[in-house]
């Protein structure tokens, strides 16, 4: 049931684990493009400081793209990345959404293979650790001309990481952002750019000063359609007194089509529940929670796995999902995916993909 409640009680971290992004690991994959036609092999070498010139192209105009996936140690000890291809194929349609050369599929997946092998024996087999990896490529020409770079390099660097929220999986409150927007249409809201993330950190801090965890974000047009939860996706679930069904916003354009959106849209058919892709509106989120139809909402991504919504607050107006507390089909989806992650569930669709 829903009920009118107060501020949502200041977000707290509770890690004991390495935070997210800061232990990096000591390698570096590192490969350039020659500016015409062709990527050099992926090479390994010790992580080190760049050494960049002032005018680079990549730090001044933002044609900077990105990735972000992850490997586990599985429980028979091997590791493994988790939908590396999925993540090859996202980072290709950045590169061309920002007038850069795409890396080929063969090519991201030797980097993966090279810096797991060299690094994964730093991620212990504490199944709360995973090695986040993370692809990054820039235009590096020395220049100040408003164009697109002819050189390139592409970087991949990781960092053991434990829960994004922190160690345990507790429901996070949510601030809708109504002074701000993360997307719009004919822009960069459904690619991994650099430049989409900056501009979010002062909603980021509205969030944060109106005491909740995250941001959720609305359309830019209507301000009315809900789409995503920082830099993660969201997934409704309804009982509509047959099914249940697991929803989350379509793909207008403007939302990143994330690689777990993806993969739990598949695992809720295995728990026997119906996916669904539409329109949710902030308003129609608000009533179902308060009828009951709506008892869970969750946000998930590589980084935040599964989490758990217990709170939304938009402006002064605040309310529970469900009693707040984490929902059964929210923990269910969140342990199959673990389970694929660790080997543990079947993984009939060959999302694992084994490091040598
Ligand atoms: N939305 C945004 C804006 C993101 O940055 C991310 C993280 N990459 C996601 C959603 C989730 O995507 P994925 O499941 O592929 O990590």
């Amino acid at each position: 049931m829903t009920q009118s409640v107060s501020a949502p009680t200041a977000p707290t971290a509770a890690r004991t684990g390495p935070g997210h992004g800061e232990q990096l690991t000591e390698h570096l994959v590192s490969a350039e493009w020659n500016g015409v036609d062709s990527w050099s092999d992926p090479t390994l070498g010790p992580y080190e400081d760049l050494s960049l010139d002032p005018a680079t192209i990549g730090l001044h105009y933002g044609q900077v793209i990105f990735e972000g996936l992850k490997a586990h140690r599985r429980q028979d000890g091997t590791l493994a990345a988790f939908r590396p291809e999925e993540h090859a194929r996202r980072f290709q349609r950045s590169a061309r959404r920002l007038c850069m050369p795409e890396l080929p599929t063969e090519l991201f997946l030797s980097a993966i293979q090279k810096l797991v092998a060299a690094d994964g024996h730093l991620l212990s087999d504490d199944p709360s650790h995973s090695l986040y990896l993370r692809p990054l490529m820039f235009g590096t020409d020395r220049s100040l001309m408003l164009r697109p770079s002819v050189g390139y390099r592409f970087l991949l660097m990781s960092f053991i990481t434990g829960g994004f929220f922190g160690d345990t999986v507790e429901p996070v409150s949510v601030w809708v952002s109504r002074d701000y927007s993360r997307a719009f249409p004919g822009g960069t809201g459904d690619v991994k750019c650099a430049a989409n993330y900056a501009p979010s950190f002062n909603a980021q801090v509205q969030a944060t000063d109106a005491g909740c965890h995250q941001v959720v974000w609305l359309d830019a047009v209507e301000r009315r359609w809900v789409e995503e939860m920082g830099g993660m996706n969201l997934f409704f679930v309804r009982n509509n007194g047959k099914e249940t069904e697991v929803v989350t916003p379509s793909l207008t354009g403007t939302l990143l089509p994330g690689v777990t959106r993806n993969s739990l849209l598949e695992l809720a058919q295995r728990l026997g529940c119906t996916p669904r892709e539409e329109k949710i509106s902030l308003e129609q989120w608000r009533e179902e929670c308060r009828d009951g139809r709506i008892s869970e909402t969750f946000a998930c991504g590589t980084a935040a796995v599964v989490t758990p919504v217990g709170q939304v607050r938009d402006g002064n107006e605040s309310w529970l999902i469900g009693d707040g507390r984490e929902g059964p089909v929210t923990y269910k989806l969140r342990r199959l995916l673990v389970d694929v992650h660790h080997g543990l569930a079947p993984d009939p669709a060959g999302w694992m993909r084994t490091i040598r």
